[in-house]
């Protein structure tokens, strides 16, 4: 029998009710709900790094917490190993919560700043029982050193450290539990342009080191692409690409793709073009439009786009796509040329 996949997102919802007011109860509004995740579908490889990338809003973040249980799918589910997490209770659950670790956007927000490094440490391995006592002080020290923090870090709390160093702290207290999975949200983007390389090359050497699986969310396509072996492309909760880092960047098969590439100058500036950057606004989450839900903004949109929502379909053995233009055998999207 094979062996079930890794980490399995099978259709996952998310909707957030939004509160009635009294002039939605007066004028007898239906109730309404922020559509946060459609139907979304992937498996994540055991060992690799896959990048999560979109526009702010696009859903990417829900993703990454219903991955960590911080929120709850509306509908479908996630399957660890085979199992579905929503059901995992007690042990099993807790088991979870320590294989599958989230690193925080804000380092900032993420630390409390009365602990110093070594109680913020210290508590992660005796909640977990990750160490016997009397091992933590040494456990502690190999930390600091896989994340490359001085010694005398441990004593210190978290003002005293820079962006890039607290975001080291946050990456050595989720290695603490020796987790198979990390969740990364957004991991640099609080920090200055000098210090991401830094903190995503740690990343990458710990990944290989420790053969961990990463699931890397961010909006800025130069650093998915540096860091990822898959990348999935999210727009107004669903994923609209998915595929190999490099053919999915060399050969986009959905204009959403091609327009967020567009956008990045220092990606592919061969192909830059300003008429293919995302045009107009993006759709209210409250009501995400009819047919392709990239529609209202794609420069390629025709009929059968404001009727029939496009299905992530195989492009390649590893490269998938929801676009009806890739239907009719389009291998990549050019924005200088004329589809339609
Ligand atoms: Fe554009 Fe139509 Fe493709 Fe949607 S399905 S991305 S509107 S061409």
């Amino acid at each position: 029998m094979s062996e079930p996949p890794f980490l399995s997102i099978e259709d996952v919802a998310v909707r957030f009710p939004v509160p009635r007011t009294l002039l939605d109860r007066l004028a007898k509004r239906p109730p309404r709900a922020v559509h946060a995740l459609n139907a979304v579908r992937l498996d994540v490889r055991r060992g690799e790094t896959l990048g999560i990338v979109g526009e702010s809003g696009c859903g990417k973040s829900t993703l990454a917490r219903a991955v960590v249980r911080l929120i709850e799918p509306s509908d479908g589910r996630i399957r660890f190993e085979g199992a579905d997490i929503g059901s995992l209770a007690g042990v099993a659950r807790r088991r979870y919560n320590r294989r599958v670790q989230m690193i925080f956007q804000d380092p900032y927000g993420s630390l409390n700043p009365r602990m110093t490094v070594r109680q913020v440490l210290d508590e992660a391995l005796r909640v977990h029982r990750m160490r016997p006592p009397a091992d933590i002080p040494g456990r502690i020290a190999e930390l600091l050193e896989l994340v490359r923090l001085p010694a005398d870090a441990a004593d210190r709390l978290p003002h005293q450290f820079s962006g890039g160093q607290r975001q080291r702290i946050g990456i050595a207290r989720a290695l603490a539990v020796e987790p198979e999975v990390i969740v990364a949200d957004e991991l640099v983007s609080a920090l200055d342009v000098s210090v991401q390389a830094q903190v995503v090359n740690l990343l990458l050497e710990l990944q290989a080191r420790l053969h961990l699986t990463v699931v890397f969310v961010a909006h800025d396509l130069r650093l998915v692409r540096h860091i990822s072996h898959r990348v999935a492309v999210m727009y107004l909760g669903s994923i609209v690409e998915l595929g190999a880092t490099e053919p999915l960047f060399a050969r986009p098969r959905h204009p959403y793709t091609r327009a967020l590439l567009d956008a990045a100058p220092d990606i592919d500036p061969a192909r830059r073009t300003a008429t293919a950057a995302t045009r107009g606004e993006l759709p209210s989450p409250f009501a995400v439009p009819p047919g392709c839900p990239f529609h209202t903004r794609c420069p390629h949109a025709f009929d059968r786009c404001r009727a029939e929502r496009p299905m992530l379909t195989p492009r390649t053995p590893d490269h998938r796509a929801a676009c009806h233009l890739t239907d009719f055998g389009v291998e990549a999207i050019d924005a200088e040329r004329e589809w339609m």
